[in-house]
């Protein structure tokens, strides 16, 4: 399996664009990995994970082929994770296809409460062409079969009202684990996880607040983060897991190169814009 990071910031992006804070001056004086766009992570480049504001320029900048989508999963519907007037530009008049095989619909999932703003615009869309996307509602806790991934969204602890999930992503015996946004796992989904027999290859954790010790609830920071790859450690995970945390904010003060050092120390690696793993 391969993961793709395209983007890789919180909400404001890093640097905020409207930001005049220490972390941000650094980060645009550095350039290069600590800039980082809104969320955008893809597998085998073919299951999207997130839809972002920032996908077009991902499409520009990192090489990212929206062509190749055929299901996109998210997470919930903050717009840093679910920007969805994009999705109209696969509809009649703005996207041609090859055969019929490409013009089937782009699969997206996500639970019924972060499908509020979406769902109108997929109505809107299928109106004119029904093959161009199609809305598929998800339940925290039950498997799906996607693309031949066995998929499964845990709830996570971020905003409530969205039922926002995490997901774990399963294919030939290979487990990725994709913990964005939460904070440190609800009791249910550490029930889930430690009753199951899944061995992590691949843990991408939250953290979001880098810095803050205190950042247990909504996002982590690198200790919460420390917390849950301890625990996973005890029963799903082992010394090859590989451990990566992604979503980051400046209110965290760590640029990318700041962030290495220290997050290497704890046994992580560190995300960036355009990063890929496979596994
Ligand atoms: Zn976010
Ligand atoms: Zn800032
Ligand atoms: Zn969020």
């Amino acid at each position: 399996m391969k993961i793709k990071y395209y983007g890789t910031a919180a909400a404001e992006g890093f640097p905020g664009m409207f930001c005049s804070c220490p972390t941000c001056e650094k980060a645009r004086k550095a350039g290069g990995k600590n800039i980082r766009t809104r969320s955008g992570t893809v597998i085998d480049d073919e299951l999207m994970i997130d839809f972002s504001a920032d996908t077009y320029l991902h499409v520009l900048n990192y090489g990212l082929d929206l062509r190749k989508i055929k299901a996109c999963l998210v997470t919930h519907g903050h717009d840093d994770h679910l920007y969805p007037y994009d999705f109209h530009y696969r509809g009649y008049g703005y996207a041609y296809f090859p055969d019929e095989e490409a013009k089937k619909p782009l699969q997206i999932y996500s639970t019924e409460e972060s499908s509020s703003e979406l769902l109108p615009i997929v109505n809107q869309i299928r109106k004119r062409d029904e093959n161009s996307v199609e809305w598929n509602k998800i339940v925290p806790f039950t498997s799906y079969e996607i693309l031949g991934y066995r998929v499964t969204p845990l709830k996570a602890d971020h905003a409530k009202g969205l039922n926002p999930v995490i997901y774990i992503i399963e294919k030939d015996n290979k487990a990725l684990l994709y913990a964005h946004d939460t904070g440190y796992f609800l009791d249910e989904t550490w029930e889930y996880i430690e009753k199951s027999d899944i061995k992590f290859n691949f843990v991408s954790l939250d953290c979001t607040s880098i810095l803050n010790e205190s950042a247990y609830s909504n996002h982590m920071g690198i200790k919460a983060c420390t917390d849950v790859k301890d625990r996973l450690l005890k029963t799903n995970a082992d010394e090859n897991t590989v451990f990566c945390l992604h979503h980051f904010s400046h209110n965290g003060k760590l640029i990318y190169d700041d962030l290495v050092p220290v997050a290497k120390e704890e046994g992580f690696e560190v995300s960036y814009d355009s990063a890929e793993f496979e596994f």
